[in-house]
């Protein structure tokens, strides 16, 4: 399995990739600039080269850049909306420097304008920002239906795939976290869920796997993370999920509430329970 969780990007790409084989990772998720700011860290060529070949000495899975959480595409604000395009480019062409990776983001909060517009503004963006020759998957996430965030359901996400030019350079990554809380049970009826995922975006779409917990019981619209087991969705249904044969080549990213000890038992956990 790969299998790694969210760094903080401290001092650039190098430490990233050592604390991730320090832990046991062989992946690792980051977030391209201040989460809740906008600002971004300057990117050095020597420390690129290094990272490139740390994570090709290590066969290291895909890995995740994950944009601000302020970073909203369908604001009912024009500025917010220019804003979210030029963090978007600007992220896009930083990717490149480590080419064939993934680029997650909350598809946005349409603010009391409706889904249907939220969509669209959606759509607008990503139709201008992608480019045919980059090497970047753009990845949605799947949310938990929080306020008026959109992509709560699989069907939003779809609409968004498919008013997307550029097929190929869009995917999904899927949180347990959010979709548990957006109605999906996944602890009773994983199959149904991934058979749901498949018949309406295709599970060729899916292309990486938020592994957290909950703290909240199903369906309850609330996105707050739990450590792995210690939630709503147990061990059980993770050990499920990580050993499910659809989901086996696909990276897990964990955003458990964790430093960075509990981060490396947390792996070595899953590890040992993934059958291979
Ligand atoms: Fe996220
Ligand atoms: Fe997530
Ligand atoms: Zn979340």
């Amino acid at each position: 399995m790969n299998i790694g969780c969210h760094l903080s990007a401290a001092e650039g790409f190098t430490p990233m990739a050592k604390q991730a084989l320090d832990i046991g990772a062989d992946t690792f998720q980051f977030f391209t600039r201040n989460p809740r700011g906008f600002k971004a860290k300057k990117i050095e060529e020597d420390d690129v080269k290094e990272f490139l070949q740390i994570i090709k000495d290590n066969n290291f899975a895909k890995i995740l850049a994950h944009a601000p959480y302020t970073l909203n595409p369908c604001s009912a604000d024009k500025r917010v909306r220019d804003t979210a395009k030029a963090l978007f480019v600007d992220d896009l062409k930083r990717m490149e420097y480590i080419p064939g990776n993934l680029y997650n983001f909350h598809p946005g909060s349409h603010v009391g304008q409706g889904v249907q517009t939220g969509i669209k503004m959606i759509v607008g963006l990503l139709n201008e920002v992608l480019k045919k020759e980059q090497t970047t998957t753009v990845l949605l996430e799947t949310m938990s239906g929080k306020g008026s965030e959109v992509g709560g359901r699989f069907e939003e996400l779809q609409q968004i795939i498919s008013g997307v030019e550029l097929k190929d350079k869009i995917g999904v990554c899927l949180d347990t976290c959010h979709i548990y809380d957006g109605g999906y049970d996944i602890v009773n009826d994983l199959d149904g869920v991934l058979e749901q995922f498949d018949k309406i975006m295709g599970l060729d779409k899916l292309k990486a796997i938020h592994l957290n917990d909950t703290k909240n019981p199903f369906s309850s619209h609330k996105d707050r993370h739990e450590k792995i087991g210690e939630g709503f969705i147990g061990l059980e249904a993770i050990k499920r999920i990580i050993n499910h044969p659809n989901l086996k080549d696909i990276p897990f990213l964990l955003e458990t509430p964790n430093e960075i000890d509990g981060y490396a038992k947390e792996i070595a956990l899953l590890k040992s329970f993934y059958r291979g």
